[in-house]
């Protein structure tokens, strides 16, 4: 006859083994390839591309999204674009990013090659937070550029380093490019990158941005044919 402590022993011994058997299973892992490139597949309303992420010395996390065989293209279709939360996510119409992004993401398609380098400095490198008090000033009459001036700020605080690199990395020396932005040709040429063509690149111009578009044409050498 089996006591009611042997049936306890009993089964203490059978979760015992079975706790055993479920921890060996969990410890067994598959073989994992020790490096991943950050570049994958990445299908768009505008098309089928690529983005491939690089982090500058400082962290920030850069991308190019690309489409074509950039490496063998004599001078691939480029353009630099600046992160614009306001413009790229929520569609702002206070400046012209979100039609300009789009509108260059299409014109690769239609070529089939060319590629966006996507660079993480948000407010013409002076951040978010602080372009959102730039912003602030301009709803007091402030135009874009003394905004930033006010906030004792640089009218634009980017660089073009680290596109040059991201496009040397991609097998790309010279390039056409989509901008009306001159300090972006001169950025990328000084670090070694040939601009052959610069392709003028309007889009989204409406009542809301022409003062500032027309701030950025006057008073900080842009090439906008405004009317
Ligand atoms: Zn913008």
């Amino acid at each position: 006859m089996v006591s009611k402590c042997d049936n306890a022993k009993t089964s203490i011994h059978k979760y015992s083994n079975f706790a055993y058997t479920t921890m060996t299973i969990q410890i067994r892992t598959p073989e994992e390839p020790t490096e991943i490139d950050a570049d994958a597949f990445l299908p768009t309303e505008f098309g089928n591309f690529r983005i491939k992420v690089t982090i500058d010395e400082d962290g920030k996390e850069h991308c190019l999204v690309y489409a074509g065989d950039l490496k063998s293209a004599d001078t691939p279709l480029i353009r630099i674009h600046s992160e614009c939360l306001t413009g790229d996510a929520f569609s702002s119409m206070k400046c012209d990013c979100g039609p300009q992004l789009q509108s260059s993401l299409k014109q690769i398609q239609q070529e089939g090659c060319g590629a966006v380098v996507y660079l993480r400095q948000e407010g013409r490198g002076i951040g978010l937070h602080s372009k959102i008090q730039a912003y602030a000033l301009q709803d007091q009459g402030y135009d874009t550029l003394d905004a930033n001036l006010a906030l004792g700020l640089p009218a634009d605080a980017r660089t073009y380093e680290i596109a040059a690199k991201m496009l040397k990395e991609a097998g790309v020396r010279k390039v056409r490019m989509m901008t009306n932005n001159p300090l972006k040709v001169k950025g990328l040429e000084e670090n070694g990158i040939e601009v052959e063509f610069r392709l003028p690149h309007m889009s989204g111009v409406s009542v809301q941005n022409i003062d500032y578009l027309r701030t950025k044409n006057e008073r900080m050498g842009h090439m906008l044919e405004l009317e």
